[in-house]
């Protein structure tokens, strides 16, 4: 009793700093499915632009009733991790329609990319091998490489010197394995893997790309960044998720090497130690890996979606970050008018959210909007027209 109140004292001191810093987190509530039109808590409807609905399949009839399918026919829950009772052939369907979708050898389901990235690095280099991170890598990359003994070097976000000089600092030890996002999600920039792949041919180093912001958006029919390179089947790993593009609900995969992909399952940790994804999930994995490769018509709407609207918004005088991904980083460089206009766009009825340290550096805030094939271009325009009125009254479009 006394001991929990000194700690509830030290919470809520830390909250307090948490809040008075600006740095408190708020949840916004939706009260309908997650989609391009959604209905806040409030009654108020608006336009979602900051959803990783890539492909609009979040609410889409079909993956639902192929989620209805497969809980009606294997169950809700499997009640097992995979290795004791909690295989079913729709787990391994999945995992053969994700290679093919990435043109890999073998791929291995998790729960979550976090746990895909978390259980990748510690059961196959040790302290003899090398991991070489790009400094701007998700923080499930950084936490996977902190559970491995590997010895860690970083170079800055896609900075092919830096890279260099590290792989030769790293020629000290046995293996090297090379790691990048290939979306870069605060800024929208893809990784440039023709130069790493280059550079980890020249070093002996082998190549791990998490595609979670780049699957089903990067490369002409979205099978991501090493579509984009010309690089399919050459990188050793990929990571991803399916809780983005492919539908948005949640679980995540690695897919690369046979021989990694069955190490894998002999000792990672995140696989051996937590539940199996659930039928409905895999159900409508399969359902989405299929029409996928029947048709690119999402992935082309998007294509043309995102060009639209980055051009619009350069057009109007927006400081907007090089993308080549549906992300479109509208800079304002300071942390309150990020959350002023984010505030000021909603009540016209577009639903974006400011980033401001510690999510991006210092003196960087930002409005991150993602784009879906989902959006109208009549949708488009309404939240271009907004940021055009909301951006003039705060003076922040450029002359
Ligand atoms: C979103 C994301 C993840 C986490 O994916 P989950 O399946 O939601 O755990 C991992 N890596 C990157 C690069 C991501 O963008």
């Amino acid at each position: 009793m006394q001991t929990y109140k000194k700690f509830q004292e030290h919470l809520a001191n830390e909250l307090a700093s948490i809040r008075s810093a600006g740095l408190y987190k708020a949840e916004k509530i939706i009260a309908s499915p997650q989609s391009v039109t959604i209905t806040l808590q409030s009654g108020q409807q608006a336009l979602n632009f900051c959803a990783n609905n890539y492909l609009g399949l979040s609410d889409n009839k079909e993956l639902i009733a192929a989620a209805c399918k497969a809980m009606e026919s294997r169950g809700y829950g499997m009640s097992s991790v995979r290795f004791i009772c909690g295989s079913q052939d729709l787990h391994k369907e999945l995992e053969a329609a994700i290679a093919q979708f990435f043109g890999t050898e073998d791929t291995i389901l998790y729960a979550a990319c976090f746990d895909a990235n978390g259980g990748v690095f510690e059961p196959l280099l040790d302290e003899n091998d090398a991991i070489i991170s790009d400094a701007l890598n998700h923080a499930s990359i950084i936490d996977g490489v902190r559970l491995c003994k590997a010895v860690r070097y970083r170079y800055a976000n896609a900075d092919m010197q830096d890279l260099e000089a590290q792989l030769q600092a790293a020629q000290a030890q046995r293996f090297r394995l090379i790691v990048t996002d290939g979306v870069f999600s605060m800024d929208g920039n893809v990784a440039p893997l023709d130069k790493i792949h280059a550079l980890a041919e020249k070093y002996n180093a082998m190549v791990m790309v998490d595609e979670s912001h780049s699957a089903g958006v990067v490369g002409k029919t979205g099978r991501g960044a090493t579509e984009e390179f010309n690089l399919r089947g050459k990188v050793e790993i990929l990571t991803g998720t399916l809780g983005k593009a492919f539908g948005g609900a949640i679980g995540g995969f690695t897919t690369g090497k046979k021989e990694i992909i069955d190490m894998l399952r002999q000792r990672s940790r995140p696989y051996l130690f937590s539940n199996s994804l659930p039928p409905a999930v895999v159900g409508a994995g399969i359902y989405t890996f299929r029409h996928l490769e029947s048709s690119n018509v999402l992935q082309e709407k998007l294509h043309g979606n995102t060009g639209y609207f980055i051009g619009k918004m350069q057009q109007a005088g927006f400081d907007v970050k090089p993308s080549q991904s549906a992300i479109c980083a509208v800079m304002l460089y300071d942390a309150k008018l990020s959350q002023d206009m984010a505030g000021r766009l909603l009540e016209e009825g577009i639903y974006v959210t400011g980033f401001y340290y510690p999510v991006v550096p210092k003196g960087q805030a930002r409005i991150r909007i993602q784009i879906s094939a989902a959006h109208e271009r009549a949708q488009l325009d309404k939240c271009i027209q907004a940021f055009i009125k909301v951006g003039g009254e705060l003076g922040v479009l450029k002359k």
